[in-house]
């Protein structure tokens, strides 16, 4: 019988117990012993599941109250010596303080660093590691989660993070090479591992995701050096996981290994199924990743069985079925989406049903006699999806086939529109502006929470929602802003907006999946060609306009970060939706200009971070996603102002693609790295307009005009003055009023002192 595995499942539960067991927790609202209580109980509930949907071997130790890096550290000890003693005298409090910071009891510890784990939504702790320190095994988190489950008569096979991942995910406070501490932390691997089989355990799954990424020689040799050294302890068998793209150059090295299995992602790399069966060694197994498990569609099963079939043949009972990684990115039950239509549901599979794919594949691999009902069943939708007139729309292929070169080409170049946009704006040098929100109070989320469960009228909360707004104008022209911003009151989420407007977009009601510690989102689905019904958001910016003679900015979220944080079609090339969105976001920016708002910006977040694994794919990505974000902004005239933000500063590798969006205007964060990240916009000599942000709308705190004066001077030193826009950060939704209030009338009082300088020194 052919075996079905997994290598991880979601542990925040169907709807979100975790989360909300862990706020009362956080909030001292319940106990410890009522935290474990919900976490034992999710424990089992989700083995138990795995099993009913045909698993045959679950994972354990994939359950994590924050994150599995940071469990990792924890397990390894390594734990920075400000958090010791709080770690050690309460593990639990220790451990949340290294996740989120603390501050009581006399403690103030900042939280470590979070990151994106590869190229997917979830974040993860950032280890802080020293040269020369040591590593102990710290605690039994695998030990006792493999005996929870056994004792439920269930036999798991523990997860951990692999000894060169782990290292290579962290960072090291000295600068030194986290690698060096290999021969400590192995130790720490080996103690470990003999402990599991003691317990009993068959297997244990080390995960070393890193794999699939460019390595250098150092990395490589410390893999050989790793697995030779473990190979020769006391264990269970070693199934090694790489997932989220090809092994490539890295195949040879890790076919080589002495394990016992190997996972690979045969989704995001089918192509690599030839290779690895050329290369595994006669005794290994292998465990094909042939369902998503980072989106949330069904399998095309006939596919996923033909490549099942061929590696059959080469492995008989050495190959085993498994997702293409962990189901933590997928959401947990498609039955519980009651809400959607039967159609649109029948084309979709959460974590649950892709465990209940992999069953049926290898129910199908046995010839057992039930599957080709199933394999039916299940070839009737993806054909229902397939021709389904919901997906396909002949208008929106015409269009995207029509597109060219001059669709992505502003009418001139960036000089003339910089004219043409100071005649019609006329802003003060170093002029200023906000990055769109303004302060999201319990007022707001309530008007929108009641307005949706119909207890407030659709007429009274526009006037809510209008009276905001004007508020919001006049603070700002009390202030004294040049260019304005509506306050985006009636956005509950940047994507999620835009999306429910747009046709080709479906939103689940417990699609969630986990972004970090607690913190879920719910991606929208974008099953379909994509489509503007009418405008989305020309009503308020022309609203905010008509209140006020300054210039006031329109404000869009960017079809790469709509992309970016939607569930995605798999049916074409994420190109393709990305232009489909871009086209309908052109449409918005041209009514919005058609309106008399002459300012515009398309806010693009997420660029960064849908960079490819391997540097090799970069380019490609790069260049459509700057070419959709030019389709959507180059329609205007050339007096009109594109704007542009990215809230993060690292743009040393990717400057000459932002650079190539030809953005008029940029905003970027540099307040917290106190503008050293504007280094590649100087050596670069970025030629437009930029507004390196001020003040840190990540902290309560209110800077005072000298403290922004001094990062504006640093600006002023590398740039040129006309090129210098004045705002904060971000946007100011997580901020109060007060605050905000303050802060930036200090941010308009330094905008006018660096121009009251710079006019004495042009006239000196
Ligand atoms: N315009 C958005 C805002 O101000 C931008 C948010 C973001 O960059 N993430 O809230
Ligand atoms: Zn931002």
């Amino acid at each position: 019988m052919t075996t079905v595995t997994n290598l991880g499942f979601p542990r925040i539960g169907a709807k979100r117990e975790l989360k909300r067991a862990l706020e009362a927790f956080w909030a001292g609202e319940s106990s410890a012993a009522s935290l474990q209580d919900t976490a034992r109980g999710l424990r089992a509930r989700h083995w138990t599941l795995q099993r009913e949907a045909g698993v045959d071997v679950p994972p354990s130790n994939d359950f994590s109250f924050y994150d599995q890096v940071l469990d990792t550290a924890f397990l390894v000890d390594a734990i920075p010596a400000r958090y010791r003693a709080l770690a050690d005298a309460d593990p639990l409090a220790g451990y949340f303080a290294l996740a989120r910071g603390v501050q009581r009891d006399g403690y103030d510890l900042h939280a470590l660093e979070m990151t994106k784990w590869f190229d997917t939504n979830y974040h993860y702790l950032v280890p802080e590691l020293q040269a020369g320190q040591g590593f102990a095994l710290r605690g039994d988190k695998p030990l006792a989660e493999y005996r929870e489950a056994k004792a439920l008569g269930i036999e798991t096979r523990p997860v951990l993070l692999g000894p060169v991942s782990f290292l290579l995910l962290s960072k090291t406070v000295d600068g030194s090479p986290a690698l060096d501490l290999l021969d400590a932390l192995l130790p720490v691997y080996a103690e470990l591992l003999a402990g599991l089989k003691a317990a009993g355990a068959q297997w244990v799954q080390l995960d070393e995701p890193v794999l699939v990424q460019d390595l250098d020689d150092s990395a490589r040799a410390a893999f050989e050096h790793a697995y030779a050294v473990l190979s020769g302890v006391p264990r269970p068998k070693v199934l090694l996981a790489t997932y989220f793209g090809a092994l490539e150059d890295n195949l040879g090295l890790a076919a080589a290994l002495p394990v016992d299995g190997l996972h690979v992602d045969l989704v995001r790399a089918p192509e690599q199924l030839d290779a690895v069966l050329s290369v595994l060694p006669p005794d290994r197994v292998l465990s094909a990743g042939l369902v998503n498990g980072r989106n949330i569609w069904r399998t095309h099963l006939d596919n996923a069985l033909v490549l099942a079939r061929y590696a059959h043949g080469h492995l008989g009972d050495r190959l085993w079925l498994a997702p293409s990684c962990s189901l933590l990115h997928s959401p947990v039950d498609l039955a519980l989406e009651t809400r959607l239509d039967d159609e649109l549901r029948g084309w979709l599979a959460f974590s649950t049903q892709k465990l209940q794919e992999l069953r049926l594949l290898a129910d199908a691999l046995d010839a057992r006699p039930h599957a080709e009902a199933g394999l039916a069943a299940s070839r009737a939708r993806i054909e229902s999806r397939r021709q389904s007139p919901r997906v396909h729309k002949p208008a929106v292929a015409a269009r995207l086939a029509g597109l060219t070169a001059a669709d992505a080409q502003r009418h001139s170049p960036y000089p003339q529109r910089h004219l043409a946009q100071a005649g019609a704006l006329k802003l003060p040098r170093f002029p200023t502006t906000t990055i769109g929100s303004f302060p999201q109070t319990l007022d707001v989320r309530e008007a929108r929470a009641r307005n949706k469960s119909g207890k407030l009228s659709d007429a009274d909360y526009d006037a809510f929602l209008a009276a905001q707004t004007e508020h919001c104008v006049r603070v700002q022209e009390q202030i004294g802003l040049d260019v304005l911003v509506h306050g985006e009151f009636e956005r509950n989420d940047m994507v999620e907006y835009f999306g429910e407007q747009l046709d080709g977009f479906a939103f689940t009601r417990n699609g969630w999946v986990q972004s970090y510690g607690s913190r879920c989102v719910k991606p929208p689905v974008i099953f379909g060609d994509v489509t503007r019904p009418r405008p989305m958001t020309v009503r308020w910016s022309q609203y905010a306009q008509s209140l006020t003679d300054r210039p006031m900015k329109g404000m869009l979220t960017g079809p790469v970060t709509v992309l970016q944080w939607s569930f995605v079609r798999d049916d074409q090339s994420r190109a393709d939706t990305c232009r489909q969105i871009a086209l309908a976001l052109r449409d918005e920016v041209l009514d919005l200009e058609a309106a008399g708002i002459g300012v515009i910006q398309i806010d693009e977040p997420a660029i960064r971070e849908g960079l490819p694994l391997r540097r090799a794919q970069w380019r490609e990505y790069l260049d459509w996603a700057v070419e959709a974000f030019r389709i959507s902004a180059s329609g205007v005239r050339d007096a009109t102002q594109i704007h542009t933000h990215m809230c993060y500063s690292e743009f040393n590798d990717i400057i000459h693609s932002v650079a190539a969006m030809d953005a008029d205007v940029i905003s970027i964060e540099t307040s917290r790295s106190r503008m050293e990240l504007l280094d590649a916009f100087v050596r670069f000599q970025y030629p437009n307009e930029i507004g390196p942000g001020v003040y840190d709308i990540h902290s309560p705190r209110v800077p005072d005009k000298e403290e922004m004066l001094a990062l504006l001077r640093k600006a002023a030193e590398v740039l040129r003055p006309e090129q210098i826009w004045v705002n904060p950060d971000c946007g100011l939704k997580t901020r109060g009023w007060k605050e905000t209030r303050a802060a930036l009338e200090a941010l308009v009082a330094a905008a006018r002192e660096l121009r009251a300088e710079n006019a004495d020194a042009n006239a000196a």
